[in-house]
C-alpha cells in the first residue's frame, strides 16, 4: 500500500519511450506515494464531493480513499468541468450506466445531440460519452460540458482523424504530437474521462488480422491505430507516449479509460489471443498509471456468448488487478439487431453480478443507424435494468430495498408507490392510467389474483 503524507510533485521528467512492462525510472521515484497525494486535482475534488459520495455509495470516506489508492475505485471529475457531478466507478460503489451520443458523418446535428444528452440524463444515465465524428467537434463538446453535470467522456483519436480527413490527409495520417495536443486540449476543456487505446500493440493488431477471427477489428479507435501502425511501421503512439498522457491526465484528473481496440465483434471471437494480448497489456498500463497518480478504467467486450460472460469478466478483472471494468453490453447473441439493447442488458446483468462496474448502454439502433432520442431513452433504461438485476443478485442493500418496495406496493395494489419503485416511473404512470389506488389493473380485471387471495370481508 502506498504511503501517504508526502507533497505531490508538480513537474516530472517525461521519458519519451517507456518500456511497456515496467515502470519508467522517472515514475519509480513516485511509485511509493499514494495515488491521491500525487494528484492534487483529484484530492481537491474528493474533498469537495466527499459528503455526497459517502451518502450515495453507502461508504465512509476512509474506504473511498483506500479503494481509490488501490485503484479498484476511480473518481470521474475534471475540475475544469463546471458543476461536474463527480462520480465513483469501481468496487464496491454502485454499478453505473453510460450513454453514448454524438454526431456521425451521415447525420450531423449538434442540437439533436444536445437533446439526446438531456434525454440520457433524464433517463438516469450516470455518464455520457460524446462520440461525435462530424461537425464542429470542439463546439459540440463545449456545449455538452456546459449543458450537463454528468461526467463526459470522449475518444480523442476521433477528432484527430476528423482533422486529418478535413485537411485531405489519411484518417491515420496524424503525428504523435498532434494526438497528444488533442488530448491536452480536451483535458483543458473539461473532459472527465477519455478512451485511449494504449494497449493495442502491433502484435495484437497482427493477431486480430491474421484471418483467424470472424471479425477483425471492430473498434473505430482500434482500427485507426492499427492503420497508423501499418502505415508507419511503428508501435502505437498512445503506448510509446504513455507517460506523456499520464502527465496530461494527472494535471486535470482525467480518468483514462484504457480502450479495448481488439474487443471481439462476434461471439465466436470472444476470448481469442488478440483480445487477451491487449487485456494483459492493459493490466500493466493500469499499474503504471496508478504509480503515476492517474485513475484508470479498463474497457471490456463486446460480443460474448452467455456461457463465457463470467469467465470474461473475472478473467479481465484478475489480469488488470481489480481495476474498474467498463463493459459494452456485453451482447450475448449476435442476432438481436433492432433489439441489441436487450442482448446487451442480459450480458450487462451477468457482467454486473460477476464484477463489472460500469455498463455502457446499447440502443435498438446498434449496428444499424445513429440512435435517436427514443433509442437513447430505451438504451439507458435497459442498462439500468441490468445494473439493478446485477446488484440485487449481489445482495446490495439499495437494490434489495427497491425490489422489496415494489413487492410491498404490488401486494397493496398501491399504484403510486409502484411507480416510485419502478426504474421508469413515467412509463408505469402512463400505462396504468385509470387504475385506481387499491383496485386491480386491466390485465386480469375481476380475476385479479391479489384481490381474490384477500380474505373475504
Ligand atoms: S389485475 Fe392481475 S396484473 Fe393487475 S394487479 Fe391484479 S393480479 Fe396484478
Amino acid at each position: 500500500m502506498p504511503l501517504e503524507g508526502m507533497d505531490a510533485p508538480t513537474i516530472r521528467p517525461r521519458p519519451a519511450h517507456a518500456p511497456v512492462n515496467s515502470l519508467t525510472k522517472a515514475y519509480k521515484e513516485y511509485a511509493h506515494m499514494s495515488l491521491i497525494k500525487q494528484n492534487p486535482a483529484l484530492a481537491a475534488l474528493l474533498e469537495a464531493h466527499m459528503e455526497r459520495l459517502c451518502a450515495y455509495e453507502h461508504m465512509d470516506a476512509a474506504a473511498i480513499r483506500a479503494s481509490i489508492d488501490q485503484g479498484t475505485l476511480t473518481l470521474l471529475g475534471n475540475p475544469k468541468h463546471a458543476n461536474v457531478r463527480a462520480t465513483l466507478i469501481g468496487q464496491p460503489a454502485r454499478v453505473k450506466v453510460n450513454a453514448n451520443i454524438g454526431t456521425s458523418p451521415v447525420t450531423s446535428d449538434a442540437s439533436g445531440e444536445a437533446d439526446k444528452l438531456q434525454v440520457a440524463e433524464n433517463a438516469g444515465a450516470d455518464a455520457v460519452m460524446d462520440l461525435s465524428t462530424a461537425g464542429d467537434l470542439d463546439n459540440i463538446r463545449a456545449r455538452m460540458l456546459s449543458a450537463s453535470p454528468l461526467p463526459l467522456g470522449t475518444v480523442p483519436i476521433y477528432a484527430v482523424a476528423q482533422q486529418c480527413t478535413e485537411a485531405g490527409r489519411d484518417p491515420a495520417g496524424f503525428t504523435p504530437d498532434e494526438l497528444l495536443a488533442e488530448v491536452s486540449k480536451q483535458a483543458e476543456q473539461g473532459v472527465d474521462f477519455m478512451t485511449l487505446h494504449c494497449g493495442l500493440t502491433r502484435r495484437g493488431a497482427q493477431l486480430a488480422q491474421d484471418g483467424s477471427r470472424k471479425l477483425g477489428i471492430v473498434s473505430r479507435g482500434g482500427a485507426i491505430l492499427a492503420r497508423w501502425m501499418r502505415r508507419t511501421g511503428e508501435e502505437n503512439p498512445l503506448l510509446t507516449h504513455f507517460d506523456a498522457l499520464l502527465d496530461i491526465c494527472r494535471k486535470h484528473n482525467v480518468v483514462i479509460s484504457l480502450g479495448d481496440g481488439l474487443r471481439p465483434g462476434a461471439g465466436v471471437d470472444a476470448g481469442d489471443p488478440a483480445q487477451w494480448e491487449e487485456v494483459l497489456t492493459l493490466g500493466v498500463l493500469a499499474k503504471r498509471a496508478w504509480a503515476a497518480g492517474v485513475g484508470v478504467m479498463i474497457e471490456g467486450p463486446g460480443h460474448v456468448p452467455l456461457h463465457l460472460v463470467q469467465a470474461q469478466i473475472q478473467g479481465i478483472k484478475r489480469a488488470t488487478f481489480g481495476a474498474p471494468l467498463y463493459v459494452l453490453g456485453p451482447l450475448v447473441t449476435d442476432v438481436a439487431a433492432g433489439r441489441d439493447h436487450i442482448a446487451g442488458a442480459i450480458g450487462g446483468a451477468m457482467a454486473a453480478q460477476f464484477g463489472a462496474d460500469f455498463l455502457c448502454y446499447l440502443t435498438p439502433a446498434e449496428h444499424l443507424c445513429l440512435p435517436d432520442a427514443r433509442d437513447v431513452h430505451e438504451g439507458v433504461l435497459a442498462s439500468r435494468i441490468a445494473a439493478q438485476a446485477g446488484e440485487a443478485a449481489l445482495g446490495r442493500p439499495w437494490a434489495i430495498a427497491r425490489e422489496t418496495a415494489m413487492g410491498d406496493a404490488r401486494m397493496k395494489l398501491d399504484w403510486k408507490n409502484m411507480a416510485e419503485a419502478a426504474l421508469d416511473p413515467c412509463l408505469v404512470r402512463q400505462r396504468s392510467q385509470g387504475t385506481e389506488h387499491g383496485k386491480e389493473c386491466g390485465m386480469c380485471g375481476k380475476f385479479c389474483a391479489i384481490r381474490m387471495a384477500e380474505p373475504e370481508k
